[in-house]
């Protein structure tokens, strides 16, 4: 089963969705999809947090 993240889930207005089978490498396509479309060097804490918050298998 494939774990899915949507940006839009974080509060984003973005159509941005990560698929992966673990939450490692969806963190990994979501830190890549922030610094390349949303400037963030690096995730912040509380982003970060909402983002396991909102994985979840599709
Ligand atoms: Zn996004």
């Amino acid at each position: 089963m494939a774990k899915v993240l949507r940006c839009s889930d974080i509060g984003m207005d973005c159509d941005f969705v990560a698929r992966a089978e673990t939450e490692e490498e969806i963190l990994q396509q979501a830190a890549e999809h922030a610094a390349a479309t949303h400037g963030m060097e690096e995730i912040p804490a509380n982003v970060l947090a909402k983002v396991r918050a909102v994985i979840h298998d599709e």
